[in-house]
C-alpha cells in the first residue's frame, strides 16, 4: 500500500478511509495480520497491525524489503492526447517503469489542461499493482520550446519522429542505451516542422522511428516504452 507517511523500523502508519476500509471489509484484515507499506522515498516495509477499530487501521513496520524494482532513469515526455485520457498513458508509463512524467503543450495539442492530480492517484495505483516502490513524479504541463530551454545536458533524448528518416529504435538502443533518458511523443496532428527542427537540434538528441505504420500518440509512447524495457531490462 502507498501511504503518505514516513517508514522506517517500528514506525506507526494509521490507515484512515479508503485504505482502512479496504483492509478491514474488503481483505477482512486483524491484529496479527502482515501488509506492505512504500511511500516512494523509504523502500518497501513489511509492517504488522497492531490495532483495528471501526474506521481505522493502525500497522507498525518491522522490516524493510530488498527493492524488487530499480525503476530505470527514464522519463516520458508527451503530448497529452483527447481521446486517451492521461491517466491511461499513465497507468502504462508507471508500469514499464517512468520515473518522471511530464506532459507538453506543442503547437498541435489540442488538450489545454492536464489533471495532475488524477494522474498521480493512477500513477499509485499502477505503482502498487506492479510492485514499484516508487512513484513515478508527475510534472506540471509545459511547452515544449520551454521545457528544451531548461533541458538537463546529461538527459538524452529519444525522439520519436514519425515523419524524418531516423533509424529503428531497436537498432538505435541497441548501439546506446547506457545513462538517464526521455522519450518525447508528439500530439494526435504531430510535431509541427519548428518543433521537429529545435528537437532534432538539442545536442542529446536521438530520432527515431517505431517502424512504418504512423501509431495513435499514446500507442507510440507505448510502444517506445516497451522497447525501451525489452533492450535495457530494468
Ligand atoms: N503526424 C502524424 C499525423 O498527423 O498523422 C501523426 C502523429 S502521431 C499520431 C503522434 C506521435 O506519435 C508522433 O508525433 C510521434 O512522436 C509518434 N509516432 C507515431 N508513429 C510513429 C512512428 N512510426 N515512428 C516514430 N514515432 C511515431
Amino acid at each position: 500500500l502507498f501511504v503518505e507517511a514516513p517508514l522506517g523500523e517500528g514506525a506507526r502508519v494509521v490507515l484512515e478511509e479508503g485504505q482502512a476500509h479496504y483492509l478491514l471489509h474488503v481483505m477482512r484484515a486483524k491484529v496479527g495480520d502482515r501488509l506492505n507499506f512504500f511511500n516512494g522515498q523509504d523502500g518497501e516495509w513489511v509492517a504488522e497491525i497492531t490495532e483495528t477499530a471501526k474506521r481505522t487501521c493502525t500497522a507498525v513496520c518491522a522490516r524493510q524489503l530488498e527493492p524488487q524494482t530499480e525503476v530505470p532513469d527514464l522519463w516520458l515526455c508527451f503530448a497529452p492526447v483527447k481521446k486517451t485520457p492521461a491517466d491511461y498513458l499513465t497507468q502504462k508509463a508507471t508500469e514499464l517503469g517512468v520515473r518522471v512524467l511530464q506532459p507538453i503543450f506543442t503547437r498541435r495539442t489540442i488538450v489545454s489542461r492536464v489533471n495532475t492530480e488524477r494522474m498521480l492517484a493512477n500513477a499509485v495505483e499502477a505503482a502498487e499493482q506492479s510492485g514499484r516502490v516508487s512513484v513515478p513524479e508527475i510534472r506540471e504541463a509545459i511547452a515544449l520550446d520551454k521545457l528544451l530551454a531548461s533541458w538537463p545536458a546529461e538527459r538524452r533524448i529519444l525522439f520519436c519522429d514519425e515523419a524524418g528518416d531516423a533509424p529503428s529504435i531497436a537498432d538505435a538502443l541497441m548501439t546506446e542505451r547506457g545513462g538517464s533518458w526521455a522519450v518525447f511523443t508528439g500530439p494526435e496532428g504531430g510535431f509541427d516542422p519548428a518543433e521537429r527542427a529545435l528537437l532534432r537540434a538539442q545536442a542529446n538528441v536521438m530520432a527515431v522511428s517505431l517502424g512504418g505504420r504512423i501509431l495513435r500518440a499514446d500507442t507510440a509512447a507505448l510502444s517506445a516504452l516497451s522497447v525501451w524495457q525489452a533492450l535495457t531490462g530494468d
